[in-house]
């Protein structure tokens, strides 16, 4: 039985951030062009995220997300994954990725257990890639994605951030481009978290664009019905292909929120927008048993009301959730510190 929170939502899905280093910049989430890192004596050992993982699991956890930063840069990954996927109250174990590195790892990351992917992928241009990333790395991508694709994934998804004037012309290439791959394209709307500080109302392409886009090529597009709390709604074009939409900016879905973060070194956030989070690092290495990591976790999530991205919607005048000199004050803040 999973704790409830204060609107009655499950602690049921845990996004383990392996990293906060990240081998891209892209615009609208690390576009600065120095960063301050965890100390690395503050990151958690894989022993310290399985013991943290178990008593989430303990609390009803059944879905975690491996996360960064890339979490391909931490080093040898596939062992954490194996940890994971031997225990079973974990029966969905996934990994949020780039790419970059994933064509040598991807047989090796299923083997060990791993049941899902989601590849980022913004732009099928290379010159584009470039100037949204910083980075000349678009073919390595597309190797990692066709890896993933070969090694038989339970699910294999490529996330799009769509920003107007950016690759908003190519949501009809990303998803043909997924049908090659068999991989479930979802678009994402453009949020003003962490590290978005050129984010702009103006930049949102929001869902209703992004299905008007699609109608225009595909001719009707039908919403699937179907009661999760995955974020993404999906839907179907004519021809049967699915895809997904997440419209965390202009239609949240706070209301059936069961996720919540922990971060490289052992902060556990309950939500993108929160503005501080619970140090489980410190009790963990005081020698904390699990009974009282569990009672901590029990404490803060049966008190949790957070509805991040509702209040944001609510604002009258919205700009970038925080400032570039608060970000530089505490990494915590940051989208690649909290995971994705
Ligand atoms: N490095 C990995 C990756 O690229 O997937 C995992 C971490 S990344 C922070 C996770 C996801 O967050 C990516 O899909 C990224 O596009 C998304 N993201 C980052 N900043 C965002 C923003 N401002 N709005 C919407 N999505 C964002």
């Amino acid at each position: 039985m999973a704790i409830l929170d204060r609107f009655d939502r499950p602690l049921k899905s845990l996004r383990v951030s392996v990293t906060d280093r990240c081998n891209l910049r892209c615009q609208y989430c690390m576009p600065e062009t120095d960063y301050a890192w965890l100390p690395k004596e503050t990151l958690l050992t894989f022993e310290e995220i399985s013991t943290l993982t178990d008593a989430f699991c303990d609390l009803g956890v059944d879905r975690v997300r491996l996360t960064g930063g890339e979490p391909l840069l931490r080093r040898d990954l596939t062992s954490l994954v194996g940890m994971l996927a031997a225990r079973p109250a974990i029966r969905d174990l996934a990994l949020t990725t780039n790419g970059i590195l994933l064509a040598p790892q991807a047989a090796s990351l299923r083997a060990a257990g791993l049941h899902r992917i989601t590849v980022s992928l913004d732009t099928l241009q290379r010159d584009r890639f470039r100037a949204l990333t910083r980075f000349d790395s678009l073919s390595a991508v597309l190797d990692g994605i066709a890896a993933a694709a070969a090694a038989d994934f339970d699910a294999l998804k490529i996330d799009t951030v769509v920003i107007r004037g950016v690759n908003d012309d190519e949501l009809v290439d990303l998803i043909e481009y997924g049908r090659t791959m068999a991989a479930e394209v979802r678009f994402i709307e453009y949020m003003d978290v962490g590290g978005a500080t050129r984010w702009t109302t103006e930049a949102v392409v929001s869902r209703r664009d992004i299905l008007a886009a699609l109608e225009r090529h595909y001719g009707a597009v039908t919403a699937i019905d179907e009661q999760s709390s995955a974020p993404a709604d999906r839907f179907l074009l004519p021809d049967g292909t699915v895809f997904g939409i997440i419209s965390s900016t202009t239609a949240p879905f706070c209301e059936t929120c069961d996720r919540s973060r922990l971060t490289a070194d052992g902060v556990w956030l309950m939500c993108l927008y929160a503005s501080a989070g619970m140090d489980l690092r410190r009790p963990l290495r005081a020698g904390a048993t699990s009974e009282e990591i569990r009672s901590l976790i029990t404490a803060v999530w049966t008190s949790r009301s957070d509805r991040g991205a509702e209040e944001r919607l609510g604002l009258a005048a919205r700009v970038p959730l925080i400032p570039v000199s608060v970000l530089r004050r505490d990494a915590h803040l940051e989208m690649h510190t909290r995971g994705g």
